[in-house]
């Protein structure tokens, strides 16, 4: 199963992620802030993720990392 992992302090919660997610594994914190003082995009179905890379490759500040296995 591929693993992606947001580096949470470093997001902007630009949401750029969550639109490119082709299997909606990703979506913006409806009740945290990070240090930042943004909600920050976070894995909430991990299951379905099918280890693209999009969402990786779409973020402005790599806050995101893929592991495929
Ligand atoms: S790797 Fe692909 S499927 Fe997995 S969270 Fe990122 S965009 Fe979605
Ligand atoms: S694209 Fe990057 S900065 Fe924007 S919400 Fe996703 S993880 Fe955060």
């Amino acid at each position: 199963m591929s693993k992606v992992t947001v580096n949470e302090d470093v997001c902007k919660g630009c949401g750029l992620c969550v639109h490119a997610c082709p299997k909606g594994v990703l979506f913006l914190s409806p009740d945290r802030l990070n240090a930042k003082g943004y909600s920050p995009a976070v894995v909430r179905f991990a299951e379905k993720c099918i280890g693209c890379a999009m969402c990786g490759m779409m973020c402005p500040d790599s806050a995101i990392t893929v592991e495929k296995e």
